[in-house]
C-alpha cells in the first residue's frame, strides 16, 4: 500500500507485524509470498526508502578527537612546563612548547584519522549478500539492496539482512544475542502473537544484524536500515574499532610508569639544585624539563598505530582482511594453521572420475565443468540408453538431489554452488542426462538440506499421481550405507548390499585421493508432505558411489612449503574421508606422523572422542591430518594445541565452526563460501578462500613486528642518549648542551621524518625462514638493548664532547648547543640505516627499497639547515649558524655510529647470535 510519499506502509500500526498472520503483512506490503517483487518495484522503492544500511553514526565528533589528542600525561607535563616557563617571563621558549604541543596534536590527529578511515574502509568492504525472491526466482544481492516487502530465504550460517516477519520457518533458531544479550538461540515459527508479546519473545520475526543458527526460513521485510529494531539502538552500532592491541596497551602503560619515574627524578633534579647546589629555581626547572622531555618518547604510541595500520593495510592487498586489530600482532606468532582442506587447500573445482554402481567400475572423462566428455567402462563408451540401470540411477539421483547449477561465462564453465553438486550435474550431463526434463517429470516437494554434522542431503520428489514418493539421499559413504539395505543390481532389480565390499572399493578410491560420496534412493507413502530426517535413517537403496577429484592448489603447496620453512606446522582439518584427505594432504607436503603403510596418519573424529584432553594435545601436536571432524571437534583440537602452547590460526567456513573461530588465536574465515556467522566470529577474512593468503598474513605479521622492534630500536637511543646529557649536566653542574625546546624538537621532527618511515620497511627476504617469535619474549631482546645502550653513549659522546669542546674554543653558547642538537639529528639519520634491518645492513635490505624514508632523510636534513641558519628559528629555538668544520665533525659523528654498529651485526652474524629473532640459523 503506497502512502502519498510512495513509501511502502503498514496500515495500522507497523508495531504489530507479530500480532498478524504473515499472509496478512504481504498483501499489506503490496508483495507475494511465492514469486517476491519485480524487479522494477524493487527500484522504485529502494529510490524511496534508500538502502538498507545503517547510518553511521561515529562516536566522537572530529572536535572531540582533536581534544582527546591533548589528553596524554605527557602533554599535561608539557603544558604545566609550557605554563610555568611563560610564568618565568620566558614567552618565546613557552610558545615554543605550545606550539610543540598543538603540531604533536594535529600530526596525532591526522595520523589517527587516516588509520581509522583505512579501517572502516576495510569493514565497509565486507559485503553482507542475502536471497531475495524477485520475479520469482531466488537472487543473491547484496544486502543494502534490500527493500520492504521483499521475501527473504534464510538459511543456516546467514546474517538477517532485515527487519523480517516469518512467513516460513523450519527448524529455525537464531542467535539474538547481538540485540538481546540473549546468548542461547532462539527457536522460531510463524504463528501470529499477543500485540503485547515483548521484542525478545517474538518467536515469529526475525530481526537484522542476528544470525540464523539452525535451519531455514522465509520471510517479508518489514522495516530496514534506521528503520530496524537494531538501528534504533544507536549505542550498539560502532562502525569503528578500537586501535588498540595488546601491545599498545603495554606501550601506554610503561610510557605512564616512565612518566612518573621521570617526575620523581625531575623533582630530584629541582631539590638538588635548588638547595644543595644553591642554583637559580628557574635554571634547576628547566633541567628538570629537559630531562622530562628528553626521556619520553613521544612519536612511540602514534608509531605504533600507524605501523598496525599500515599492515592491515598489506594484508588486505593480499587478499586477508583483518576484522580484530590485535591478529594483527598474533599473526607474527602463529605456530600451527589448522586448515579446511576443500577450497583452501585444495581448488575446490571437482570432476567426477569414477562412478561404482551395480557392481561395476566406470571411468569418467573431460575436465572442469565443461560437459564434454564420456562415460567408459573397460574402455568402452556407455551411451544413453546402454547404462546398467544402477549407473542411471546413481546419475540420476546425483542430478535431483542437487541444488547447483552449472553455468558458461564468457566461454568458461562454472558452478554456482556447490561445486560437489557442480560435479554430480556434469558426471549426469555426460550421460545424456538434463535435469530440467527429469525435475519436470519428478518435481521436488522438499529437501533436507546438506549440513556438515549430518553428511547428507535428501530431496523428496512427486512421481507422478497416486505413485509413491521417490526420496534421493547423497552424503558421506559410511552415513550413506549404514541406512541401505540392499542395493540395486544392474538390471534393476534389487540384490543383498555387501557392504563390506563397497567400502573396500569405496576406500581404494579414496586412496588414490578422490572424494567419494555414496548415492541411495528410498520411496515413501503417497501422500508424505514433508521429508524429516527419520524418514531417511534406514531402509534406503544403495546405488551406487562417485569418486571425484579436487586438485590442490599449486600456490598452496608452495605455502605449506614456506610455512615448514618458516618453522609452522600445518594440519589438515577436515569432514572429508580419511583416506581422501590423508592422499592430498601427502600431496600438498604436509608433514606428521605416519601409518604403517608410509601413508599419513589420519585421525578421525571418532578417534578425537575418545581421547582424554591430555591424550588429544598428544595426537594433535604429532599427526598433520584429521578427517571427518566436526565443529565441535575443531574446537576440542584448538583447545589441544593450544595447552601445548601452541599459537594457532584456525580456518572455518559454518555456522558451528564460530566457536573454534573464536577460541583460536587467530579466526579465518572465508570470504567466498564462509557464511555470516563465521566472519563475524573471525579475527582475519580470506577474500580468495586460499590459504596461500595465511601464509602471506603471518610474513605481514612477522614483518609488522620486526618494524615496531625496528622503531623502538631507532627511537629509545635518542631519549636515553638525551637523558643521559641532561643528567650529566645536571651532575657537573653545568650548561644545559641542548635545551628542553630543542629537545622537544629533535623528538618531534625525526620521530615524523625519520622513524615513521620505518613502518613502510619492505619485508626482509629471510622473514620466512625464521621460527616463529614467542608472544611472551619481551620485544627487545637483551643483544639489541645492549646496542641501544651503546647508540646512546656514543651519542652522549659526540654530543657532549662536542658541546664542551666547542665552550672551550670561546664559540657563543647557541653555536655550541645548535651543533649538540645536529650531533642528534645526524646521529639518528645515521642510525636509521643500521635499524633498516636488525640484522643485515642496509645494502642487504636493497638501498632504495624504501624510498618514503630516503625522502624522509633529505627532509629532515634541509630542516636541519632551516633550523641552524634561518633568523627566526635562532630567536624559537636558540639555534646559531654553524661552519664547516663543525658540521664534518657533526657528520663524522654520524658515520662513527654507522660503522661501530655495521661492525656490532656484522660480528654477530659471523658468530651466529642475531639481534631480533630468536636462535636463526642464516
Ligand atoms: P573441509 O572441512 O575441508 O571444507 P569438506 O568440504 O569435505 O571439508 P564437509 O563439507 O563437512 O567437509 O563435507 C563432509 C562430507 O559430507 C564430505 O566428505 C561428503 O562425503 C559429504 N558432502 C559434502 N558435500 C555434500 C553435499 N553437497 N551433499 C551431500 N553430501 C555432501
Amino acid at each position: 500500500m503506497d502512502g502519498h510519499d510512495g513509501r511502502v506502509r503498514l496500515e495500522g500500526s507497523g508495531r504489530d507485524v507479530h500480532a498478524r498472520p504473515a499472509d496478512v503483512i504481504v498483501a499489506e506490503l503490496d508483495s507475494h509470498a511465492t514469486s517476491g517483487l519485480g524487479a522494477d518495484e524493487a527500484r522504485r522503492r529502494l529510490a524511496t526508502h534508500g538502502p538498507n544500511a545503517l547510518t553511521p553514526r561515529r562516536k566522537q565528533s572530529t572536535l572531540a578527537r582533536l581534544l582527546l589528542q591533548f589528553h596524554q600525561p605527557l602533554i599535561y607535563l608539557l603544558l604545566a612546563a609550557g605554563a610555568v616557563t611563560f610564568a618565568l617571563g620566558e614567552r618565546v621558549d613557552a610558545g615554543v612548547i605550545f606550539g610543540v604541543v598543538l603540531v604533536n596534536a594535529i600530526v596525532g590527529f591526522v595520523q589517527e584519522s587516516k588509520a581509522v578511515s583505512a579501517i572502516e574502509a576495510l569493514a565497509r568492504s565486507m559485503r553482507v549478500e542475502a536471497t531475495v525472491l524477485r520475479d520469482g526466482e531466488p537472487r543473491r544481492i547484496s544486502a543494502p539492496e534490500i527493500v520492504p516487502g521483499d521475501i527473504v530465504l534464510l538459511q543456516s550460517g546467514d546474517k538477517v539482512p532485515a527487519d523480517l516477519r516469518l512467513a516460513r520457518a523450519r527448524d529455525l533458531q537464531i542467535d539474538e544475542s547481538a540485540l538481546t544479550g540473549e546468548s542461547v538461540p532462539a527457536s522460531k515459527d510463524t504463528r501470529a502473537l499477543a500485540p503485547e508479546t515483548l521484542l525478545a519473545d517474538r518467536a515469529n520475526m526475525a530481526y537484522a544484524s542476528t544470525l540464523v543458527t539452525h535451519g531455514t526460513a522465509k520471510g517479508v521485510v518489514v522495516a530496514t536500515g534506521d528503520h530496524t529494531e537494531v538501528g534504533k539502538i544507536s549505542e550498539l552500532i560502532s562502525a569503528v574499532e578500537k586501535l588498540e592491541t595488546p601491545l599498545s596497551r603495554n606501550i601506554a602503560r610503561i610510557s605512564r610508569l616512565l612518566l612518573g619515574a621521570l617526575l620523581l627524578l625531575g623533582a630530584v633534579t629541582v631539590f638538588m639544585g635548588t638547595f644543595l647546589r644553591g642554583q637559580a629555581l628557574a635554571e634547576t626547572f628547566m633541567a628538570a624539563v629537559a630531562l622530562c622531555v628528553a626521556a619520553i618518547p613521544e612519536g612511540l604510541p602514534a608509531a605504533v598505530t600507524i605501523i598496525l595500520a599500515i599492515g592491515v593495510s598489506r594484508m588486505a592487498r593480499r587478499r586477508a582482511i583483518i576484522r580484530k586489530l590485535p591478529a594483527v600482532e598474533t599473526l607474527g606468532s602463529t605456530t600451527v594453521i589448522c586448515s579446511d582442506k576443500t577450497g583452501t587447500l585444495t581448488e575446490n573445482q571437482m570432476t567426477v572420475r569414477r562412478i561404482l554402481a551395480g557392481g561395476e567400475m566406470y571411468e569418467v572423462s573431460g575436465a572442469g565443468y565443461a560437459p564434454e566428455g564420456r562415460i567408459t567402462r573397460r574402455g568402452d563408451t556407455v551411451g544413453p540408453g546402454e547404462a546398467n540401470r544402477a549407473l542411471d540411477e546413481a546419475l540420476r539421483c546425483g542430478l535431483l538431489c542437487n541444488d547447483a547449477r552449472v553455468v558458461e561465462k564468457a566461454g568458461r564453465w562454472s558452478v554456482d554452488g556447490d561445486p560437489t553438486e557442480g560435479a554430480l550435474l556434469v558426471a549426469a550431463h555426460k550421460l545424456g542426462l538434463r535435469r530440467d526434463q527429469l525435475a519436470e517429470a519428478s518435481p521436488r516437494i522438499d529437501v533436507l538440506p546438506f549440513e556438515s554434522e549430518q553428511q547428507y542431503m535428501a530431496t523428496m520428489h512427486d512421481a507422478g499421481p497416486g505413485e509413491p514418493r521417490v526420496v534421493y539421499l547423497k552424503g558421506a559413504v559410511e552415513r550413506t550405507l549404514s541406512r541401505c539395505v540392499n542395493a540395486l543390481g544392474p538390471d534393476g532389480a534389487a540384490i543383498d548390499l555387501d557392504e563390506a565390499q563397497v567400502l573396500r572399493d569405496a576406500s581404494d578410491l579414496s586412496r588414490t585421493g578422490l572424494r567419494v560420496l555414496a548415492l541411495a534412493r528410498k520411496t515413501l507413502p503417497a501422500e508424505t508432505r514433508d521429508l524429516e530426517h527419520a524418514h531417511v535413517e534406514e531402509g534406503l537403496l544403495f546405488l551406487g558411489v562417485q569418486g571425484m577429484i579436487d586438485p590442490p592448489r599449486p600456490e598452496a603447496i608452495r605455502a605449506v612449503a614456506d610455512c615448514k620453512r618458516a618453522g609452522i606446522q600445518v594440519k589438515m582439518i577436515t569432514g572429508d574421508h580419511a583416506m581422501t584427505a590423508s592422499a592430498i594432504a601427502r600431496e600438498i607436503g604436509l608433514e606428521g606422523e605416519t601409518a604403517e603403510d608410509g601413508t599419513l596418519r589420519a585421525v578421525t573424529g571418532g578417534d578425537i572422542t575418545r581421547l582424554d584432553s591430555a591424550g588429544l594435545s598428544d595426537v594433535a601436536e604429532r599427526v598433520a591430518v584429521f578427517a571427518r571432524v566436526t565443529p565441535e571437534q575443531k574446537l576440542r583440537l584448538v583447545q589441544a594445541l593450544q595447552q601445548k602452547s601452541h599459537v594457532v590460526a584456525m580456518t572455518g567456513d559454518g555456522v558451528n565452526d564460530a566457536p573454534a573461530l573464536r577460541q583460536s588465536n587467530i579466526g579465518v574465515a572465508m570470504g567466498l563460501s564462509g557464511t555470516d556467522a563465521a566472519k563475524e566470529a573471525a579475527d582475519m577474512v580470506l577474500t580468495d578462500d586460499n590459504f596461500a593468503s595465511i601464509r602471506a598474513a603471518v610474513e605481514e605479521g612477522r614483518g609488522v613486528f620486526d618494524n615496531l622492534t625496528k622503531f623502538i630500536a631507532w627511537t629509545l637511543p635518542t631519549n636515553m642518549g638525551e637523558a643521559l646529557v641532561i643528567l650529566l649536566a645536571i651532575a657537573l653542574g653545568t650548561q644545559l648542551p641542548i635545551l628542553p625546546v630543542q629537545i622537544l624538537w629533535i623528538n618531534m621532527t625525526t620521530a615524523v621524518l625519520l622513524g615513521m618511515m620505518l613502518a613502510f620497511e619492505p619485508l626482509e627476504p629471510e622473514t620466512m625462514s625464521r621460527p616463529p617469535r614467542d608472544p611472551s619474549a619481551p620485544i627487545l631482546s637483551f643483544p639489541l638493548f645492549m646496542r641501544m645502550g651503546l647508540v646512546s653513549l656514543l651519542m652522549l659522546a659526540s654530543a657532549y664532547g662536542l658541546f664542551t669542546w666547542m665552550q672551550w674554543q670561546g664559540y657563543p653558547l647557541a653555536a655550541s648547543t645548535t651543533a649538540a642538537v645536529n650531533v642528534f639529528v645526524v646521529i639518528e639519520v645515521f642510525y636509521l640505516f643500521n635499524c633498516r634491518s636488525l640484522a643485515h645492513s642496509a645494502f642487504h635490505v636493497g638501498f632504495f627499497s624504501n624510498r618514503p624514508l630516503l625522502f624522509g632523510v633529505l627532509g629532515m636534513l634541509a630542516l636541519q639547515l632551516v633550523f641552524t641558519y634561518a633568523p627566526f628559528m635562532n630567536r624559537w629555538f636558540h639555534s646559531a649558524p654553524l661552519g664547516w668544520r663543525e658540521w664534518l665533525l657533526i657528520f663524522a659523528s654520524g658515520v662513527l655510529v654507522w660503522g661501530v654498529v655495521g661492525f656490532e651485526k656484522w660480528v654477530r652474524r659471523r658468530t651466529g647470535r642475531v639481534v631480533g629473532h630468536r636462535a636463526m640459523d642464516i
